[in-house]
């Protein structure tokens, strides 16, 4: 990646879009060129409304545009809400940008690849049939709790089918982005539910999961009954799993499954791709939010308490950064991905 690529980053000021301005800052293969947020922030400079230390100077001093305007960039990263990307983002689309989303917005349509490049970068060649939409294209990265627990299936998936999972999650408040939940709800207390995302925590690993075929993406298929909870831990969405995998194989064979993936990007040199991508834990107190989210500046994913079950074959915890591996660099990641397979519209891989 010689010549640094313009990016625009849309819902800039908000806590994915910081997380992407700081992991941008000293980036060798993007630079940060124009940035939106609301009709709130719109005309203000950014360093005005964020904390600048983490940004470049130039960064700093842009002035936030509204969404409405010109955008020159031929890639955008979005940040935003997805009520506000479901219209945005393939209006961009429309006019030749590359969106690359964390909102959920379009993750779930048949059309728009749901991608971890560590597990699924040939979904990538959807985009190749979205000219009949858009004469851009729209990338998506999952929820934040799936793109750790996405990439802990892989490898389980691929080396033994997974049947059914049962997965219970304890998400950081930085999850639910600005304000986030009132502070007296969250001090002294767990809540038991966190709307919208119980069913993403099934049905986004099964697009993930799938495979790509002549005739579209077909889903992988095994049920998963998922319980979403909110914790007061500040970033770090930690997950309680329990899978049933076809040839009922031991917790060591499923713990030698994690130790040796690598991912299908190994060979690519993504500058925010960590290697390996899944960190093996022992210890039955790991891994912890505040020990282990910030493992490979907070792209590595942890997994650890693997053992066999009564119920179930064997369960294990895995542990990774929302904001992160769970959004920003999962974007981020996307985007290099997209760069390397010559998907930037007018640069060359
Ligand atoms: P956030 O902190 O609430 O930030 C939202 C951003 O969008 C802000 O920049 C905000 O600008 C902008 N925005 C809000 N309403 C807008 C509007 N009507 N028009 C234009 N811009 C608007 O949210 P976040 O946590 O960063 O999440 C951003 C997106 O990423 C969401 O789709 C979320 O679901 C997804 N995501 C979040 C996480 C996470 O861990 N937080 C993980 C994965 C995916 P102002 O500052 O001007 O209001």
């Amino acid at each position: 990646m010689s010549d640094r690529v313009p990016v625009g980053v849309l819902g800039a000021t908000g806590m994915v879009g910081e997380t992407l301005l700081r992991m941008l800052a000293e980036h060798p293969g993007f630079r940060v060129a124009e940035v939106g947020a609301s009709e709130r922030s719109a005309g203000s400079r950014l360093r005005d409304l964020i904390d600048p230390s983490a940004l470049a100077p130039d960064v700093a001093d842009l002035e936030v545009k509204s969404l409405d305007s010109d955008w020159s960039s031929p890639v955008i990263l979005s940040a935003l809400p997805a009520s506000v990307a479901r219209t945005v983002e393939p209006e961009l689309a429309g006019r030749g940008h590359l969106v690359v989303s964390n909102a959920s917005a379009f993750r779930a349509d048949p059309g728009v690849p749901l991608v971890i490049p560590e597990v699924n970068p040939d979904h990538l060649a959807l985009v190749d049939h979205q000219s009949d939409r858009w004469s851009g294209g729209i990338v998506t990265n999952p929820n934040c709790v799936i793109a750790g627990l996405a990439l802990a299936f892989a490898p389980l998936h691929r080396t033994f089918g997974i049947e059914r999972a049962s997965v219970s999650t304890y998400q950081a408040i930085s999850g639910a982005g600005r304000p986030g939940p009132a502070a007296f709800d969250l001090v002294d207390n767990v809540i038991p539910w966190i709307g919208g995302e119980e069913p993403k925590i099934g049905a986004e690993p099964r697009k993930i999961l799938g495979t790509l075929g002549p005739d579209g993406l077909v889903d992988a298929t095994f049920p998963v009954d998922a319980t979403a909870v909110r914790v007061p831990v500040l970033h770090g969405h930690l997950a309680a799993v329990s899978v049933e995998l076809a040839g009922a194989p031991g917790a060591d064979d499923v713990r030698h499954a994690f130790e040796s993936f690598r991912g299908q990007v190994a060979d690519l040199d993504l500058p925010t791709a960590p290697t390996p991508p899944l960190a093996v834990l022992d210890g039955n107190d790991r891994p912890q939010p505040r020990l282990d989210r910030d493992r490979g500046a907070g792209m590595t994913v942890t997994v650890g308490r693997i053992r066999p079950g009564e119920a179930f074959h064997v369960s294990f915890v895995v542990l990774s950064h929302n904001l992160v591996r769970g959004a920003a660099g999962a974007a981020l990641l996307n985007a290099e991905l997209c760069r390397a397979q010559g998907r930037v519209p007018g640069v060359p891989a």
